[in-house]
């Protein structure tokens, strides 16, 4: 069940990524179906995902590993080295 689960989440990622069509509302109903097994919205996920690809290690702006961020005056300030 995880195997088939990460397959659809692997076609779902690509489509989030605009690299599965040219076409974006075939990306997006793409995206949608392998998402929704998987119960997780597909467009939110596709702004949240691309927004921390755009801020790649910049933890401050898209920590997605809280652990391996230092915290400074109680908020997040970058990753740790
Ligand atoms: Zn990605």
């Amino acid at each position: 069940m995880c195997v088939g689960a990460a397959q659809l989440f692997v076609v779902g990622h690509d489509a989030g990524h605009r690299s599965f069509s040219k076409n974006k509302l075939v990306e997006d109903i793409v995206g949608t179906l392998m998402f929704m097994p998987l119960i997780y919205p597909f467009e939110p996920w596709r702004i949240k995902h691309n927004h921390h690809h755009a801020h790649t290690n910049k933890c401050a702006l898209a920590c997605q590993w809280p652990s391996s961020c230092s915290m400074v005056n109680g908020g997040l300030s970058g990753c740790r080295s």
